[in-house]
């Protein structure tokens, strides 16, 4: 399969992998939003993405956000929103809720209640996805599926955080099917979750640029697509 040319072109061949995706699994065309992650890319390539008509981006450091979000505000004229998917710490929680109105990385009780508690200071009640570590690594933020279920109830009375659902990056595969595993066991937690709680808990932030398809087959609400619009980044996000 060839690749277009160009951001519209990438971000037109996307939005209709994604819409065939929904529905092969027999989901409306629209099951799936699309976060166009900017991490590392100037301002100026983000622009060319608002002027092919996508306005919801994805970063992971608090740090380039702030440098990026008030000048993109002055560049382009449609309201632009912003999810942060990189890990969240403390010391930047402040910064960070001015800036995302979703955070995709929340991770622990702990967490979630200063986070909570500074957007009540503030005025704001972000979205938020409790990131989740599937395959227990190590190195990776999230939260186990036990540790989930039993701050659950805490996490849901938390006054100044909409819970939407829960996220993943699964570990590194060779191929997008060996994803799929871990977009199943995402989505039975989430079902496991709502059952737990007597709640809907509709968000599965599963899927990037390697295996987007795969994580809509299985029930994902927003993917996290970056190189797939923009090329291969630099360096490491
Ligand atoms: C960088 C990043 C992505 C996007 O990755 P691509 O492979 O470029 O699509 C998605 N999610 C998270 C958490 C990321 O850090």
């Amino acid at each position: 399969m060839s690749i277009p040319d160009g951001i519209p072109g990438r971000l037109l061949d996307i939005r209709q992998r994604m819409a065939r995706a929904a529905a092969r699994s027999g989901r409306t065309e629209d099951a799936c939003e699309l976060l166009v992650v900017s991490k590392t890319w100037p301002v100026e390539k983000i622009a060319e993405v608002v002027a092919a008509g996508h306005c919801t981006f994805g970063e992971n450091k608090v740090q380039e956000a702030e440098t990026k979000v008030p000048v993109l505000a002055s560049m382009v004229s449609p309201p632009l929103h912003w999810h942060l998917i990189g890990h969240l710490q403390r010391n930047k929680v402040r910064k960070a809720l001015p800036l995302f109105d979703t955070l995709h990385s929340i991770d622990s009780l702990k967490l979630a209640r200063y986070t909570s508690n500074i957007a009540g200071e503030l005025g704001k009640k972000p979205d938020v996805y409790l990131q989740v570590d599937l395959a227990g690594e190590e190195s990776k933020n999230g939260y186990v599926a036990d540790a989930l279920l039993r701050d659950l109830d805490d996490l849901m009375a938390l006054e100044n955080l909409s819970i939407v659902g829960l996220m993943c990056i699964p570990p590194a595969a060779a191929t997008p099917e060996e994803g799929r595993p871990w977009f199943a066991k995402l989505r039975e937690l989430r079902d496991q979750l709502e059952v737990r709680a007597g709640v809907s808990f509709p968000g599965l932030s599963m899927g990037m640029s390697g295996d987007f398809e795969v994580a809509i087959e299985e029930g994902s609400t927003i993917v996290r697509v970056g190189s797939a619009i923009f090329g291969e980044r630099d360096y490491p996000g």
